[in-house]
């Protein structure tokens, strides 16, 4: 009689592209090759005709990005506590300094009104996150940095499709770093993209993809760099190119799930509670995530019990996430509670609701319903 279990997310992938990677695997080229070639092209036309290069992951695409712009020991990155724990890893694998700036409470965002104020001699790039696709305010973001001489790395992992005053997320800027893992909006399994600016960071971008080389004629080989194993394969690009023709679609599903999720929770009951629910933003947004916030003062339960009790109604849930600044190998680097308020409030109460395309509305109503009885049953 029960519903069967809802997950947090799952990825759609249609019969074509399933019958595409069998008919990659009998090819004989199986790692990269045409089909990347093709990805990249498919993408770069998707932004507006701007350089973009595939990786076997978004996380280094982050950091490609950061040695390109010259990035290293000795200087500072401003980065969102709010976000997977990627964003400020890859600032420390290329021996920089991350510096956590607090975020703005209703969009979730690094709040661009704190970054003047943690600025040194030392800051040499941007590196904000669109949490959940809500994009960043661009405006507001590269005055910034003009204003200061700083690069910006867009860590767009989540924001593929989402729109900044009508035009695409990676169609202008600087760095824009896109992730297709299987819970982002479209996937490659793993794997990731970054657009660049012109063709000779577009060059660095292969070296630094593949073990620094470059290839002259039939037997000429040189290392410049030092570069790493980041290539994607073809199996992984084929699956990129059966995903992207449905990104509008999967997206606009997506805006009608969190509408209706809207219409369930957006209640007198919930709101005399305090449940805080993400901007109800249907322009820009991808709508990648549906994350509430639970009103931890007003409750006798913990996220974990929520968890749970979601978990035993056959519904899935997540947190996404917790605070980077709070890790061990970032304590160690001096950060500590109450650094940063705004964000170890939310990353304590945040909790992501199921939401991806095969989702019906019925799913949302009865996610929505569970929610509410917990809550209310918790009332303090
Ligand atoms: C998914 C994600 C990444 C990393 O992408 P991978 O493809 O998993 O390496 C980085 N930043 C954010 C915000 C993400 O959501």
């Amino acid at each position: 009689m029960s519903a069967p279990f809802l997950p947090l997310t799952r990825p759609t992938i249609d019969e074509e592209t399933i019958a595409g990677v069998a008919d990659v695997l009998r090819s004989g080229w199986i790692t990269s090759g045409p089909k990347v070639k093709e990805l990249e092209a498919k993408l770069s036309e998707y932004f507006g005709g701007r350089p973009v290069r595939v990786f076997n992951s978004g996380t280094c695409t982050m950091e490609i990005a950061l040695r390109i712009a010259g990035v290293g020991p000795g200087h500072e990155v401003i980065t969102t506590p709010l976000s997977w724990v990627a964003t400020s890893n890859v600032i420390l694998e290329v021996g920089a300094r991350p510096v956590f700036v607090d975020i703005d409470p209703v969009t979730r965002n690094l709040d661009l009104d704190r970054v003047e104020a943690a600025l040194t001699p030392a800051t040499r790039a941007l590196l904000p996150v669109d949490l959940a696709g809500l994009p960043v305010d661009r405006d507001r973001l590269y005055a910034l940095a003009r204003r200061h001489g700083l690069r910006v790395v867009e860590d767009a992992a989540q924001s593929m499709g989402s729109l900044w005053r009508g035009r695409r997320i990676g169609a202008a800027g600087d760095f824009v770093s896109i992730s297709f893992h299987p819970n982002k909006n479209i996937t490659t399994i793993e794997g990731g993209a970054l657009v660049l600016n012109d063709e000779r960071e577009a060059k660095l971008a292969e070296q630094y993809r593949l073990q620094g080389v470059v290839r002259t004629g039939l037997d000429g080989m040189e290392v410049e760099v030092v570069g790493g194993k980041f290539n994607l394969t073809d199996v992984a690009a084929r699956v990129g190119l059966g995903q992207l023709p449905h990104l509008e679609e999967f997206n606009r599903r997506r805006r009608e799930l969190a509408r209706a999720y809207f219409e369930c929770l957006d209640t007198p009951a919930l709101r005399e509670l305090g449940l805080g629910l993400p901007p109800a933003d249907f322009s820009q947004t991808n709508w990648h995530m549906f994350q509430v916030v639970l009103p931890e003062e007003r409750l006798t339960i913990r996220r974990a019990d929520v968890m749970a009790k979601l978990q035993t109604a056959g519904i899935g849930s997540g947190v996404h996430y917790p605070a980077i600044h709070l890790f061990a190998v970032y304590r160690r680097l001096g950060w500590k509670e109450g650094d940063l308020p705004i964000a170890e409030r939310t990353c304590r109460n945040i909790l992501t609701l199921p939401l991806f395309p095969a989702m019906t509305r019925a799913d949302v109503q009865r996610v929505a319903e569970a929610l509410t009885a917990v809550l209310l049953a918790h009332r303090r």
